[in-house]
């Protein structure tokens, strides 16, 4: 029997749908959020997730700026700019744009974020935090898979969930966040010996690894669920995700496809964390 495909798109739609809403009440109360969005070089991909954000931001009534640096820029001038940004009360979130020029120390940079603006997720505060079950923004990524799981009604409690994958914005974040909802975590690596042996043991397998299709139909036991948040560009133009899809849609209960899956989602959970720091702002709530 065929996967349940999970839209990722038209989820997003409808999560946007809903934080819209609280934008507006949020503007009736005088308060309307704000995004601001740093970016350091040139770098093609970047600046198109840039102007992704910018529109989204727009769509749903949050007030964005975009703080462009050239590749040259000085880690002080940035480190200036989001200085200035913490004490802008027309800025609930800030977000640094990454990968930065290799001249920049991400960690500095990133801590120099405000705790209540750091709506990536990424500061070092807001890592302890989440390890410590105390969140105060879920990483976008993991939070995006965390309210697809949620919304499709897939129990979480007592299941193996897997994760491939051990970057600080994917794969950590999310076995964290399994994991402080009662999954019992698995994290494998390229270092993992006999990786398949983990993942046929998944109910939940979430892969991250940008490694084009690298998750197999025989990977993959029957009726789990497969979450694919890989976006790899083929030779061809083309996007795929870390899994086969055609062939572990086959076998899989649930799966995400690739485009149209976790993508939308990441973005949407962008927004709805930039609009929780402005409802803590109006609301006066002090974090840390
Ligand atoms: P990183 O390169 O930072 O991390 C990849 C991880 O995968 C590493 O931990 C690596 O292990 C592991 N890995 C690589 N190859 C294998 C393998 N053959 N077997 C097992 N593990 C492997 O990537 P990111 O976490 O930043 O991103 C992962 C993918 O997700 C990319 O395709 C990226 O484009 C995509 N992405 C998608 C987002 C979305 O919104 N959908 C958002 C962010 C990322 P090791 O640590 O041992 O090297």
């Amino acid at each position: 029997m065929s996967a349940h495909i999970i839209d990722g798109k038209k989820l997003a739609e409808s999560v946007r749908a809903e934080w819209k809403m609280r934008v507006e009440k949020l503007i009736q109360l005088g308060t309307k959020p704000g995004l601001a969005v740093i970016i350091v070089g040139d770098n093609a991909a970047s600046s198109l997730y840039v102007r992704n954000k910018v529109k989204a931001c727009s769509e749903v009534g949050i007030y964005s700026e975009v703080h462009s640096f050239q590749q040259n820029a000085t880690q002080a001038e940035v480190l200036d700019c989001i200085r200035a940004l913490n004490q802008n009360p027309h800025i609930h979130g800030i977000l640094v744009q990454l990968p930065l020029p290799a001249h920049f120390e991400n960690n500095r940079v990133i801590t120099s974020i405000a705790i209540e603006k750091d709506v990536d997720g990424f500061h070092l505060y807001n890592v302890g935090a989440l390890v410590t079950g105390n969140t105060i923004f879920f990483a976008c990524t993991p939070f995006g898979v965390m309210v697809m799981l949620e919304k499709n009604q897939i129990p979480i409690e007592g299941q193996h969930a897997v994760v491939i994958g051990r970057s600080n914005i994917v794969g950590k974040p999310m076995a964290f966040m399994l994991l402080d909802k009662g999954a019992t975590v698995t994290i494998c690596t390229s270092k993992t010996r006999n990786l398949a042996q983990f993942t046929r043991d998944a109910d939940i397998l979430v892969v991250a690894t940008g490694k084009p299709r690298m998750v197999t139909a025989d990977m993959v036991k029957p009726g789990a669920v497969v979450i694919d948040v890989g976006i790899n560009r083929l030779p061809d133009g083309k996007l795929c995700g870390d899994v086969d899809f055609d062939a572990v849609k086959e076998i899989a209960g649930f799966i995400t496809p690739v485009p149209g899956g976790v993508g939308p989602m990441t973005i949407t959970m962008l927004l709805c964390n930039t609009i929780l720091a402005a409802e803590r702002a109006q609301a006066g709530i002090q974090i840390g």
